[in-house]
């Protein structure tokens, strides 16, 4: 046990030597490998073949400029990324954001997340995120046209169906991936589609792919509840966030039969004590793409904070971030054990900071993980290269079910790995355990690569 604690040891030393300005990836490498200590125990071979340091250095990464142009004439210039991090079992996938934050640090943690997060799924398909600090709040469609075309035009020689296959993330939806697809065809002159995901359903994109992290993220806390006997029927949820996954995580969980009191932006929050109006939600955000504080005007009953963290102070039986990394910290996993939360599913990537998860799981909070638990939208993204390759479109139904049995099985592992490595309702180990072994596998099969 010792040796192997060393050599994970050894290996975080290796990232704050070479990259110390990478917090973030280093932190988010540490819960990973921390986990997987057992596994190495029962494998040596993956110390021999230093499985550990290969998976930490990205197979590639691309950094470009992007310049582009506003409505008035003035001249931008961003910085665009694509961390190919793994391709062991399949093409790079993953999604682009597009936010001010976005830096190398959190593409590379967000891409080795989606490592582990694209194996869980089952579905052929290797691990990448990229973006830029490009900011699309305020800006004209015109300006998003003109940015996501510059982007596309070094990204293209990058990417492919099979070799490389973006989507959309914060900042990247429906809009986005149609202006890169439309600039990715205009230069390959190729109709391609299976080099994108998330794209428009008259353009060949999947049925249900919309919907499918937040419907994914609520079958996967189903299953972990169902399992203890506990429904979701009449329960209070808690949802952060009001984009695509929170939208469609309320319309799963309100057809559950729970009440959501809840959903925020990055300004605030909104709490409506008589469950939130999702109707109204979606014709705020996806609609008229306003600020959540409007829903107040049609909602005289509803209560709008400004600020974020006091979501976590409401009180639920399950909790459900779907707004962005390190949203619930250690004072606001307190807040929510102290009023009683059972539950806490993560639809967003990381939104518990690592000292939330340790006090969530010694205070037996039922904690589903970010990479298990919102896995159902890169799920159904693998469903549309399947539909793109084979030139065909499945039914809605026919998507909803697949997406149905991938989160049952992501979570039937994830807790058979945490019964045999770890505590056995400690999902993080099981979920980081599962997928740690079948790509580390997968790289001994093909090789010093
Ligand atoms: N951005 C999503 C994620 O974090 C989806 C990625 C994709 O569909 O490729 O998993």
């Amino acid at each position: 046990m010792a040796d192997m604690k060393q050599y994970v040891q050894d290996t975080l030393d290796l990232i704050a030597k070479r990259d110390p300005d990478q917090p973030q990836f280093k932190n988010t490498v540490s819960k990973v490998l921390e986990s997987v200590i057992p596994v190495l125990e029962a494998h040596p071979e993956f110390k021999e073949q230093k499985i550990l340091e290969r998976i930490i250095e990205p197979e590639r990464v691309i950094t470009f400029r992007v310049p582009w142009q506003d409505d008035k004439g003035e001249v931008h210039v961003n910085r665009g990324f694509r961390v190919q991090m793994s391709s062991a079992i399949g093409p790079y996938k993953g999604g682009l954001r597009f936010h001010p934050s976005v830096n190398l640090d959190i593409l590379k943690f967000l891409a080795f997340e989606q490592v582990f997060k694209n194996a869980l799924s089952g579905l052929p398909i290797g691990g990448a995120k990229g973006g830029s600090d490009f900011d699309p709040h305020g800006k004209s469609d015109n300006e998003v046209m003109h940015f996501c075309q510059s982007f596309m035009t070094e990204l293209y020689r990058h990417i492919g169906p099979d070799v490389d296959v973006p989507a959309g993330d914060i900042g990247v939806g429906g809009r986005e991936v149609g202006y890169l697809y439309g600039q990715y065809k205009r230069i390959r002159d190729s109709y391609d589609a299976g080099v994108l995901t998330g794209k428009r359903v008259d353009y060949w994109g999947s049925l249900a792919r919309t919907e499918a992290t937040g419907y994914g993220l609520l079958y996967f806390v189903k299953n972990m509840l169902d399992a203890k006997d506990i429904s979701l029927k009449d329960k209070t949820v808690v949802v952060s966030g009001s984009g695509n996954v929170a939208t469609y995580a309320i319309e799963k969980a309100q057809a559950f039969g729970a009440k959501v009191v809840t959903c925020s932006d990055s300004n605030g929050y909104v709490y409506d004590p008589n469950g939130i109006d999702l109707a109204a939600v979606k014709e705020i955000k996806q609609v008229r793409r306003g600020r959540i504080k409007e829903y107040v005007e049609t909602h005289p009953q509803a209560e709008y904070h400004e600020g974020c963290k006091g979501v976590w102070t409401v009180k639920c039986d399950v909790a459900l971030p779907c707004a962005t990394q390190g949203e619930i910290d250690l004072e606001s996993a307190k807040a929510l054990v102290a009023n009683g939360v059972i539950a806490v599913g993560e639809g967003a990537n990381m939104p518990s900071t690592l000292d939330a998860i340790a006090y969530f799981q010694q205070n037996k909070v039922l904690f589903a993980p970010g990479k298990a638990a919102n896995a159902g939208g890169v799920s159904v993204s693998a469903l549309e290269m399947a539909q793109n390759s084979e030139r065909l479109q499945w039914t809605f139904e026919e998507v909803d079910g697949k997406l149905q049995d991938i989160m049952a099985n992501i979570y039937k592992n994830a807790k058979a790995n945490a019964e045999k490595y770890a505590d056995p309702d400690d999902l993080v180990a099981g979920a980081n355990i599962t997928a740690f072994v079948k790509v580390a596998n997968v790289m001994l099969a093909h090789g010093l690569v």
